[in-house]
This record gives structure tokens, sequence and C-alpha cells, in this order.
């Protein structure tokens, strides 16, 4: 199939590569001039596992072009996706501005039959405002489907390539059979294609999203209740997981969510609510349990080295929200370097991948950064962990206790055993730990 794809970021590049990679012909259309030639040069602008040979070896093959003239892939193209992004607006209800300026984009430059996939993550009634909006624009003849991303960054290449679901929201038997064709080779191991209404195809993105932020936060709550208790969180994790009703996953304590996804989907659709008269209480709950817990490990370190931290130095493993991604969106890295930095600390920060973009767009020189993760110990005052890189999980205690002017680790995602550490000569602080 013929496939024009709008917008480069985590979702439309890796849906446009892997369309690519499964045998379409796809053009890439971004507004972004200096992404769109880094990326005919070859050059992935984002940290992905996987992306950039799966994405070379397509432009290579001539499967995958980038473009930022939406005349060079819309009027071929048979399906056309919007993934721009849908950030916050001032009121937290999802921005439309990038999704309607694409709409009309992609009107004016119809040129037959096309099937236009709203894939960015839009509340409830986008689909009718697209389609309004490509109106406007051409007297073509097309559809309007809404099938949700639901692929998780730093895992996305797999996601894309094999989805628990696929959920399509749609209203013309016509559209519905074409995005099926196009995600045949993706479902061949059975998992499903849920067909369904438009609106309920927009509100599962959210449900999804609400539901595993639920989750993050009422494990955070329990790890509170964990420490108020004198219980262990790694052992009410377990005993809970077990009961299949349940289920093991996603059960993690920690310093909160962050992401570009969690915090602006669950203000969304709190905000929807409300515009609709409903007040979401739980989700309510759920954001406000987030912004406190984000904020443990600077209230654990101050209740550790007191409230003014001026002439404490502190080392921070991991900047990312999450590992194998050098994506930084509302990290619990910016809250916890914040009050670090609010209370008078220095800081060394250490991240594989996201040392570029907190330097970029959070902290700038307010930080030291070191590429080296022992070299930040040096002199400081305790390790911070936030990001649970696979290459911090086993690192020579030793030489962290060697290195530290302090042998005190604080641990916002559990990946240490207290019992180790304490043995080491180390204090220890987890969370619900
Ligand atoms: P992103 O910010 O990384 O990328 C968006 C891209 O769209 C940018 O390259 C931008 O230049 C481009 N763009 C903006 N306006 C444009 C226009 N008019 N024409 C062409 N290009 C335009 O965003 P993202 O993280 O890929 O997210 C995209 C959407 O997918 C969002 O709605 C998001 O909520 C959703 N989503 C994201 C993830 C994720 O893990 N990142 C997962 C599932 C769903």
């Amino acid at each position: 199939m013929r496939i024009a794809v709008v917008g480069t970021g985590y979702v439309g590049l890796v849906a446009g590569t892997c369309f690519a990679e499964s045998g379409n012909d796809v053009v890439c259309i971004d507004i972004d001039a200096e992404k769109v030639g880094k990326l005919k040069a070859g050059i992935v602008p984002i940290y992905e596992p996987g992306l950039e040979e799966l994405l070379r070896r397509n432009v290579h093959d001539g499967r995958l072009t980038f473009t930022t003239d939406y005349a060079a892939g819309v009027p071929r193209a048979q399906v056309v996706f919007i993934a721009v992004g849908t950030p916050p607006g001032e009121d937290g209800s999802a921005d439309l501005k990038h999704v309607l300026a694409a709409a009309r984009s992609i009107g004016r430059n119809l040129a037959s039959y096309t099937v236009v996939v709203d894939k960015s993550t839009v509340p409830v009634g986008t689909a009718e405002r697209v389609r309004a909006a490509i109106a406007e624009t051409t007297a073509c003849e097309f559809d309007v489907v809404s099938n949700p991303e639901f692929l998780k960054e730093g895992a996305a290449i797999d996601d894309f390539l094999k989805p628990d679901r696929v959920v399509i929201g749609s209203e013309s038997q016509r559209a519905a059979e074409v995005m099926d064709e196009l995600y045949a080779p993706f479902v061949r191991t059975g998992n499903p294609i849920l067909h369904m209404d438009i609106p309920s195809a927009e509100l599962t993105k959210y449900a999804a999203n609400a539901m595993l932020a639920t989750r993050i936060s009422f494990m955070n709550e329990i790890a509170n209740i964990c420490t108020a208790v004198g219980a262990k969180i790694d052992s009410v994790r377990r005993g809970i997981g077990s009961d299949a009703r349940i289920g093991s996953r996603f059960l993690f304590a920690g310093i909160g969510y962050g992401g570009s996804c969690f915090p602006k989907d669950v203000q969304a659709i709190v905000r929807t609510a409300e515009e609709r008269g409903y007040d979401f209480r739980i989700l309510k709950a759920v954001e406000e349990v987030n912004r406190t817990q984000k904020r443990l490990m600077v209230d654990r370190i101050q209740g550790r080295f007191g409230q003014d931290l001026r002439g404490r130095r502190f080392a921070v493993w991991g900047l990312s929200f999450k590992p194998n991604t050098d994506d930084m969106r509302e990290a619990p890295a910016i809250d916890v370097i914040g009050g670090l930095l609010d209370a008078g600390a220095r800081v060394v920060a250490y991240d594989p991948e996201a040392i570029a973009e907190c330097r970029r767009h959070h902290f700038g020189d307010r930080i030291e950064y070191t590429d080296v993760p022992m070299a930040a110990l040096k002199q400081a005052d305790a390790l911070v962990l936030l990001t649970e890189w696979n290459e911090f999980r086993r690192p020579d205690f030793d030489a962290v206790k060697a290195a530290l002017k302090t042998p005190v680790v604080f641990d916002g995602r559990n990946i240490y055993s207290r019992g180790t550490l304490e043995k080491l000569g180390f204090e220890y602080f987890g969370v619900g730990s």
C-alpha cells in the first residue's frame, strides 16, 4: 500500500518505519525541516532501540522517504496517518492545533479517495473535527478513522510489529477493510483487531493510560503505607501480583510516572469529564499522588541531610523518564533535581542517552554532567538513582563506596537490595522498603 505519515516523532517515525518494513511504500512528512534533513541523511533524532537500523534498511530499499512537502506524499497515498503531537493546553485539555493544521494540509492535497487516520491521542469528538477541517479544503472523497497507538517508548518497534491489539474506530466499512488489510501482517499470531465506533476508540486510549497511571499511583501509595507500618513493598507486590485477577506487570513502586503520555492523558480525560459535567475523582487523586511522589526523594534527602543543602553534592544516575529512551518529558528527574537545586545543592548527573536532552531543554549548565557513571560519584554526599537503566543494576559497590564522600544511596526505583547494601556499609533509602 502507499502510505503517508504526518509527524515524525516517537509515534510517527516508528509507525512509518514499521509500515515500510511490512512492505508498504511510505512517505513521512514533517514541518520541522531540520528533523527531515537529518532523517534523509539516515540520522534518527530520537533514541529508540532498533529504530535506526530498521529505518536505514527501509530507506536503502526505497520503501521509506522523508519530506516537508505534503504534496510529495498525500496525493499518492491510500492511507494518511496523523501522528503529530497533542500537548496539554493551559487548562490541561489536549491542544489540537497541530492535528487540525495537519488535517487542513492533508485536505488541500487529496487527489482521490483516501483513508485519513487519527493516530495521535485525541479526545472524543476529534475525528469529527478532523473530518470538518478536511472537508473545508477538498471535494475529494475520504473517510476518517481513529486508530490510537499503544506503543511504549523503549520497546516501540516490538510493540508496533507485535501489538497486543489494534483498535480501529470507523463508521465506514470501506475504510475498515483498508485498515484490516494494512494491519494483517502485524496480527498473524492471532492478537485481535478490535473494530468499534469512533468515540469508543478515541476513549479507549485515554482509558488505557488512565488505568496504567492509576496502577502506578496506587502502588506508590501502598509503598508509602509500607514505610509507615514497617512492611516491604516488594513482598506485598509479589503477594498481590500472583493473583491472576491483578497480574504481576506494572506493579512497581517508584518516584512517580512521567513521560509524554500518562501525565497529559490523565489531565486531558479529567478535563473532558469536566466539560461534560462529570467529576473524575479517582483520576484527580491519581494526579495528586503522583505530584507528591515525585517529591519523595527530595524529602528523604532533606530528612537525611537537612533542609539546607548548600555545600552538598549529589550524584544522579538516570535522567530519562524511564530506561531505553532519551525522553525527559515530565520525568521525575526534573522534580528531584529541581528540588535539590532549590535547596542549594550541587548536582552531577549521568544518563546513557538523555544528557543532551537535559542540557538543551531542562537544566542547561545549572548542573554538571558526566559520561562516566562512576565519575559522578566522586566526592558526592550520596548517590540518587532515578531511572532503572540496566547498566545501574550491578555496579561495583566497593568502588561506589570508595568514591562517595558518605556511603548513602537513595534508590528511587528499588533496584538495589537494602540487605546487601547495608551489609556493605551503605545507608539505604528506597521506596516503601
Ligand atoms: P512528538 O512531539 O515526538 O512528534 C510530533 C511531530 O509532529 C514533531 O516532529 C513535529 O514537528 C510534527 N508536527 C507538528 N505539527 C505538524 C504538522 N502540521 N505537519 C507535520 N508535522 C507536524 O510526538 P509523539 O511522542 O510522537 O506523539 C504523537 C502523538 O502520539 C501524541 O498525540 C501522543 O500522545 C501519541 N502517543 C505517543 C506515544 C509515545 O510513547 N510517545 C505513545 C502512544 C501515543
